[in-house]
């Protein structure tokens, strides 16, 4: 299953010693890699390409692999799925190549590809009638849009647990011959060039805040397409393959936000590096407009993943902040009863079932109790604080009209602060 396009690698040849950039034949496609591959690795490679091949069969396939620390891991995933990625977009450009004419029903209906994300969806055979348009146009070889790109291949995630570990990867990356374009996300923590913003200590709330303002708002926000567009960051320049200090360094240069920036180039690009909880957590994936439908997704050191996935969907909810909540709520249910009223009761019930419940908890440690229960469990429990199947979706209802509220008045309106609107986003996961 995995071959190798030039000389064997022996077990006493070191990855470290660099050379020009060399093909091998894995899973059937060509592979730059920077070293001589030992053979754990062309064995890793080949099934992450085989996976990959899978997905694009059957549209969806999941691959755990596991290697031990400092064989190459990263170096082994960037190289194959680049490499897959590469070969698909050239397949593509040469199906677009022999599309000479529009075909009608495309243009009635989406193309499958663009309709699933532009990525894996099953592979389909150029029909006969297709392949009889064949002319000289080259029109369509070079993508122009974001659902063009996508249609040559899936964009990469890469997803690690920490901002080093992505600087790690970066370092990787740079390694390889590969080069696409690419984006890192992060939080505007680690990004904003605003210092009076920076050193609010509110960075999410101020940035928000300021960039609503065209006019007096964020001037680092007025020249985030500078940014962007910078020749360094384009295609042979020296920061094409860059890191978040980099991108930083360069928004300082031109006075250009790179926290939108980095959103804006991860539109267009081709490898995403992010945290986890981009693509785990429902809720930062749609602040940051996020699509992985389709994509090729890894998870870097995946067996933290489990506690991850469970925190993205979990709250907590202390009686102090309930109680506080509550508060809150009754000074404002006279504003609008219509939403602030579910809500004060849904507090109400909530915390007498803790109270309820506290005897019969098991001590933790000092003023803290818990209990674990199954998914049927923890359904029955909610029911016992009135939240069921049927007074849920109205709960929600109220909660998303308390944040469009905030999103459409703003912060000095009659309503909650900002602090408990936040609560509620984290509960209903808005
Ligand atoms: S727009 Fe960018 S630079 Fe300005 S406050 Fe927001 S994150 Fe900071």
């Amino acid at each position: 299953m995995v071959a190798q396009h030039q000389s064997p690698p022996s077990a006493n040849q070191n990855p470290s010693s660099s050379s020009s950039k060399r093909a091998y034949h894995v899973g059937g496609i060509s592979v730059e890699f920077p070293y001589q591959p030992y053979g754990t690795q062309l064995a890793f490679m080949g099934r992450v390409i085989s996976t990959l091949e899978r997905a694009q069969r059957e549209g969806h396939c999941h691959a755990l692999l596991e290697s031990p620390t400092g064989t190459g891991k990263s170096l082994s995933l960037l190289c194959s799925t680049l490499a897959w990625q590469q070969t698909q977009k050239l397949k593509n450009q040469y199906a677009n190549l022999t599309l000479s004419e529009p075909d009608p029903e495309a243009m009635i209906y989406p193309n499958p590809i663009i309709g699933h994300g532009g990525g894996f969806v099953p592979e389909t055979k150029p029909s006969r009638n297709l392949l009889a348009g064949v002319t000289e146009s080259t029109s369509q070889a070079a993508p122009s849009s974001k659902a063009q790109q996508m249609k040559l291949a899936p964009t990469i995630f890469y997803a690690s647990r920490t901002h080093s570990q992505i600087s790690q990867v970066v370092r990787e990356y740079r390694k390889t011959g590969y080069r696409v374009p690419m984006a890192i996300l992060a939080s505007r923590k680690r990004y904003c060039t605003n210092e009076t913003v920076n050193r609010s200590g509110n960075i999410d709330e101020k940035c928000k805040l300021l960039t609503k303002n065209p006019e007096g708002g964020c001037s680092y926000f007025k020249n985030v397409e500078k940014l962007k567009d910078h020749a360094s960051l384009q295609k042979g320049g020296c920061h094409e393959v860059h890191d978040i200090e980099d991108l930083v360094k360069v928004g300082n240069v031109v006075e250009g936000c790179p926290y939108y920036a980095a959103r804006l180039m991860a539109e267009k690009a081709q490898l995403v590096f992010c945290p986890y909880s981009y693509v785990i957590n429902p809720i930062v994936r749609r602040a940051m407009d996020i699509d992985i439908q389709g994509a090729i997704l890894v998870l870097d050191e995946a067996h933290n993943i489990e506690d991850i996935a469970r925190d993205a969907v979990s709250v907590d909810l202390n009686e102090d902040a309930l109680q506080k909540l509550q508060t809150e709520l009754r000074q404002v249910c006279s504003g609008d009863a219509m939403i602030y009223q579910p809500l004060y009761k849904m507090t109400q019930d909530l915390l007498s079932w803790m109270e309820r419940k506290k005897s019969k908890l098991e001590m933790r440690e000092f003023q803290q109790f818990y209990s674990c229960w199954t998914g049927d469990q923890a359904l029955r429990e909610l029911q016992e604080a009135n939240i069921t199947q049927l007074s849920f979706p109205i709960l929600l209802d109220c909660a998303q009209k308390v944040l469009h509220q905030r999103l459409n008045i703003g912060f000095d309106c009659f309503c909650l602060a900002a602090s408990q609107q936040y609560l509620f986003s984290s509960c209903f996961f808005l």
